[in-house]
């Protein structure tokens, strides 16, 4: 087998496109790719061109003599997504789908197409791509920030640094004549929505899922429990978080959730500062860890096997990370019927069948070895309370069970419960969009209501021109950083075929810069960024690390003045 796609696939299928044989799958014109953890090399098709190698952004994908031992395990992954009967018919056309970009239609009376972008994550630099197809195309992208890339800065987790390298495709993006940052600018705050529908004949909201979904149980609220969205923004310096501090002076932690947010904080919390600080984990949260008492961290899941969050290539790299055992401890009937019977037929989608089979192979929590740190996975056991009275001193766990209910699995008490004792307590249930002061807002689905990214005044309800969103804020926290690609796509799409059927307003000739300017006089530019940007990269150099992040708001600035 010539290539394999390994753990940092981020899915935005670049190499499908760049595949002359076609032999990677799912292509973003198949049913499966939207729910596809990962893209998989045909090893029987792939005829060594290497042309995926060059258009993956996150350098995913590797000539199979050059697989780490930690990336070994990828090379059968990728096999087997062939061998089931279904994947065997997958088309195999020369040459491999091109998806045209929409072609914004030029006219002497109407101004080029000028679009505002807020938010400068990967939704959005993939919608600037989209759009900066075309020749006079403007892109203004604009963030609360002082610094781009939303959560590829300060989600992605500081140990997976292949996964960051998409920055450099950002970089290209932002790159091109037509495209502006417009950093350190709140919408609606600093510029109301009115007023960049002034300058541009459409806004782009690309604003992601900023908070977290709440667990709901007594005791949420004690010292000692935290979201894991605020932990990881701990971890990655985000400003808004770097004054947070964590007790990690008990053995054990327990996360609940077992999603692959959880598993990047499984993974900081017991790696060694060794391993970390070759990274660009935040210092205060670097000098933490190195102090950290925790031996033992507990990723808790409601349901059962089959029903894990997490996706194959996290699991391959949680198993890698050196020095810590990764356990299981499960009661019995963690399988449900239904996954069990369709594992017997062989008809269980090829991730289930993978995770199964990890899963089955993972020693059991009763063979521990005391004094080696360990991640414990435990299944069908919901949180009732946070215990504790001044701070955090463990967690109440009701033991659930799976039941086939009218043919789909379903979770159900059992009545039993138990206590386990945490100095820590996250959790990781998932992130929640948060509404923006002037647009309409969908609490349940924390996203803002659209069709196919058009904004709607309300859920089902009609389009509010010149108005669209793309990534979380569009379809909610689900997916990878290449899922905005395709996400990004289909809303530019529908903004162009507007913007040429006339539905647009024509903006001011005027450039937005001066206005942004009068409203946020400490606006960053991408001159301020880039020099944020060097001094992060020099102070990395001395330490060994790629960057050290400069977390203080205000020395953000003053870095980005210096200029
Ligand atoms: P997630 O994948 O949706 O996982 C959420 C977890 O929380 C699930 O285990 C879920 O269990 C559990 N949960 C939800 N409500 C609960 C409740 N009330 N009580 C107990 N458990 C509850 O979310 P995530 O981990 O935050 O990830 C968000 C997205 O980012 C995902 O698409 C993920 O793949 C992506 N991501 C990717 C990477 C990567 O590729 N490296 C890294 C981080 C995040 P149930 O299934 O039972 O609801």
């Amino acid at each position: 087998m010539p290539y394999v796609v390994t753990q940092s696939c981020c899915s935005d299928a670049s190499c499908v496109f760049a595949c002359p044989v076609n032999c990677i799958h799912p292509t973003p014109d198949e049913p499966d790719f939207a729910t596809a953890e990962m893209l998989y090399v045909d090893p029987d098709a792939c005829v060594d061109c290497g042309a995926c190698t060059t258009a993956c952004p996150v350098d995913a994908i590797v000539p199979h003599t050059k697989l780490t031992t930690a990336q070994q395990p990828f090379l059968q992954i990728n096999a087997d997504f062939y061998k089931s009967a279904e994947n065997l018919s997958r088309p195999r056309p020369t040459l491999a789908p091109v998806t045209r970009a929409p072609e914004a239609a030029r006219s002497r009376d109407r101004l080029p197409l000028r679009v505002a972008i807020v938010g400068s994550g990967p939704a959005a630099m993939y919608a600037a791509d989209e759009l900066l197809t075309q020749p006079d195309v403007r892109v203004n992208v604009f963030d609360r920030l002082p610094t781009p890339g939303g959560l590829v800065r300060a989600g992605v987790a500081p140990d997976h640094q292949r996964t960051k390298k998409v920055t450099d495709l950002f970089d290209v993006i932002a790159d091109q004549g037509g495209f502006r940052y417009f950093l350190n600018v709140a919408v609606p705050a600093d510029v109301s929505h009115d007023a960049l529908l002034d300058y541009h004949h459409a806004v782009v909201y690309a604003v992601g899922a900023a908070t977290d979904r709440r667990l709901g149980v007594p005791g949420e609220e004690l010292p000692g429990c935290s979201s894991a969205t605020d932990f990881v923004a701990w971890y990655n310096g985000h400003p808004d978080h770097a004054s947070r501090t964590y007790d990690l002076s008990g053995s054990r932690a327990v996360i609940v959730g077992n999603g692959n947010v959880a598993l990047d904080v499984a993974r900081v919390l017991t790696s060694s500062a060794d391993r970390l600080s070759g990274t660009d984990i935040s210092t205060h949260a670097l000098d933490t860890l190195r102090g950290s008492a925790i031996e033992e961290v507990v990723l808790v899941a409601r349901r059962g096997f089959a029903q894990s969050a997490f996706t194959v290539p996290e699991f391959v790299g949680l198993l890698e990370v050196p020095d810590v055992d990764v356990l299981l401890d499960a009661p019995d009937g963690a399988l449900d019927e239904l996954s069990a019977a369709a594992q017997r037929d062989g008809t269980l989608d090829h991730q289930t069948t993978q995770k199964l089979r990890m899963l089955a192979a993972l020693p059991s929590y009763a063979d521990r070895v005391p004094g080696r740190r360990r991640i414990v996975l435990r299944y069908l056991a919901a949180p009732t309370a946070i215990l504790g009275t001044s701070r955090v001193t463990g967690v109440a766990l009701a033991a659930n069970e799976l039941r086939v209910e009218d043919g789909s699995v379903v979770v159900a008490p059992t009545g039993t419960e138990d206590v386990i004792d945490a100095g820590l307590v996250l959790t990781s249930i998932g992130y929640h969009g948060v509404a923006l002061d002037g647009l309409p807002f969908d609490d349940a689905r924390g996203v803002i209501p659209n069709a196919a990214g058009r904004v709607l005044d309300g859920v089902g309800g009609d389009v509010l021109t010149g108005k669209y969103v793309a990534g979380w804020i569009k379809r909610g926290p689900t997916g990878f950083i290449g899922t905005n690609k395709t996400c990004a796509q289909e809303t530019i799409r529908a903004l162009v075929e507007d913007y040429n059927a006339g539905r647009l307003a024509e903006p001011s000739r005027r450039g937005a810069e001066k206005a942004v300017r009068t409203a946020q006089p400490a606006l960053v530019t991408r001159d301020g960024w880039n020099a944020i940007d060097r001094v992060e990269r020099a102070r990395g150099e001395a330490e060994f690390r790629p960057r050290v992040k400069v977390t203080d708001r205000a020395e953000l600035l003053a870095l980005a003045r210096a200029d």
